[in-house]
């Protein structure tokens, strides 16, 4: 999923950036012929289950992603869909998790949907002695998942896979306060702009790691990913201590996203056992 490089960018499909889009590639036909086939193939892969397009308001907004094509269709009929909100929590004996992250990311893509970062290789997180790579992280606003009932201002989604391709994503919560020096020097990569990519110059220094919050403490269930196509069988678990960010910070990624929300509401959480 996240290793589908410039995919990324190209697989949006909101009506507003499909115009900018079309725009920018516009200007490329002119110069090459090359840019034909490229518009031909984003035209063509509309039509692919993959491609279907998913919004987060409206016709095609969650409460329909499950009825848009074949593909989607755990969104609409999962058991264990996710976000949910984190109450009524048993008590466990979690294992120990460990962030090696390192240093560098490879590119930064608003893909309409979030602002993902696509991380190398070499990062990796370990829990309970199993270990998953970290693929790429991205953000939603409001927060996705609830504690207790309430939302934060912003969700951070860092999206791992094992050598077995379970998925694994790590949450961190942002609430407004003090700004995160980790997420201003990211966001200075951030594209304004759908369907755009863009490279840090200094993103070779840039430590995934700093985004997460001292105290790894977490929460811990299973569910899916909270965008189509909804698939399960999602270990989460999401660190209880939040990060502050700044109010302009929070703007400034909301404006990213043309100041739409991009957070899927909370789903059932039928017979599954929240962890802490
Ligand atoms: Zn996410």
């Amino acid at each position: 999923m996240a290793s589908q490089a410039y995919a990324g960018a190209g697989r949006y499909c909101g009506p507003a950036s499909r115009v900018r889009a079309s725009g920018r590639l516009a200007g490329k036909l002119r110069a090459s012929a090359q840019a034909t086939t490229l518009i031909g193939l984003l035209v063509a892969g509309t039509a692919s289950a993959e491609e279907a397009h998913w919004s987060y308001s409206g016709e095609t907004g969650p409460e329909h992603w499950g009825e848009l094509t074949e593909a989607f269709e755990r969104c609409g009929d999962g058991r264990n869909q996710s976000p949910i909100n984190l109450a009524d929590r048993v008590e466990a004996e979690l294992g120990s998790v460990r962030f090696d992250y390192g240093t560098g990311i490879q590119s930064v893509v608003n893909n309409g949907h979030t602002v993902k970062a696509r991380v190398g290789s070499g990062a990796e997180m370990t829990v309970n002695g199993h270990r998953f790579a970290l693929e790429q992280f991205h953000f939603h606003a409001p927060s996705e998942h609830q504690v207790q009932g309430e939302y934060f201002d912003m969700e951070g989604h860092f999206v791992h896979a094992d050598a077995d391709g379970n998925l694994a994503v790590v949450t961190v919560m942002f609430e407004e306060g003090d700004a995160s020096p980790a997420v201003g020097q990211l966001w200075q990569a951030m594209p304004m702009e759908a369907g755009a990519e863009r490279t840090l110059e200094d993103a070779r220094g840039f430590r995934p790691g700093d985004l997460l919050p001292e105290d790894k403490a977490y929460y811990r269930y299973n569910g899916s990913l909270t965008t189509p196509p909804c698939s399960e069988g999602v270990l989460w678990l999401v660190l209880k201590e939040p990060v502050t960010v700044s109010g302009s910070q929070v703007g400034l990624f909301r404006e990213a996203m043309d100041n739409n929300d991009n957070n899927r509401p909370v789903q059932p959480r039928n017979a599954r056992a929240v962890m802490e």
